[in-house]
């Protein structure tokens, strides 16, 4: 299996990063061997998370869900056999990151702030079409942090969006982590541009 880390021999770590593309930098070497950047595509990060199901994944489920990305409402609908518009209204909700709309299962909280997810029932109900979030929620590796800030930086922050930017900033201002590629100045590389995004000039 891909990247049982920890005990991985650096050179399988380096036949690894090779066949997915993903860079090595020395200072992940000791922990990882390989490190996953914000370029890496769907399909190699989808290499890192297997389609697995246990309970110590499901207990996440019982206090939260995972946000949808880009095509996942249509394939989540499909495997339901609804249309788009019936799973909005009966089973998903909608929040903002980063000053984007992202949509979420809905949550049950009887009266407390968080909630098991609508989809949970001793597991995961939608587990082949599950949200993109939750197909790279992979708590239980070493490298499953790296593929949330992969999911934050691909699915969530809006380069284009001067007002996401920022919030992205603030988020790195206050000890934020993210990834090799996802520096603010890989998402805004003209620096003058940068400059007036943060000072608030550039508003749209
Ligand atoms: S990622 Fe780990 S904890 Fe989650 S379902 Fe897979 S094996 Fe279980
Ligand atoms: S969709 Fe499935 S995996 Fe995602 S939070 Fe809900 S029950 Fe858990």
């Amino acid at each position: 299996m891909i990247a049982q880390t920890g005990s991985i021999p650096r050179s399988s770590a380096a036949a690894i990063a090779s066949s997915l593309r993903l860079k090595q930098y020395p200072g992940a070497l000791p922990r990882l061997g390989l490190f996953i950047s914000k370029s890496a595509s769907l399909p190699e990060i989808l290499q890192l998370a297997p389609p697995c199901s246990c309970e110590d994944c499901g207990h996440g489920c019982t206090m939260g869900s995972g946000f949808l990305a880009e095509g996942d409402k249509e394939k989540l609908a499909a495997f339901l056999g609804i249309s788009v518009q019936s799973l909005e209204k009966e089973y998903l909700e909608e929040t903002y990151l980063f000053n984007k709309k992202v949509w979420k299962p809905k949550l049950l909280r009887e009266g407390k702030p968080y909630g098991k997810c609508v989809f949970y029932e001793n597991g995961c109900k939608v587990h082949p079409s599950k949200p993109l979030q939750c197909k790279v929620a992979m708590g239980c590796k070493e490298y499953g942090e790296e593929l949330q800030l992969w999911f934050m930086l691909n699915h969530l922050i809006d380069k284009e969006d001067p007002e996401s930017v920022r919030q992205f900033a603030q988020y790195l201002k206050a000890g934020g982590k993210t990834l090799p590629g996802g520096e603010l100045n890989d998402l805004v590389p003209d620096k003058k541009q940068l400059r007036e995004i943060l000072s608030y000039e550039r508003l749209r």
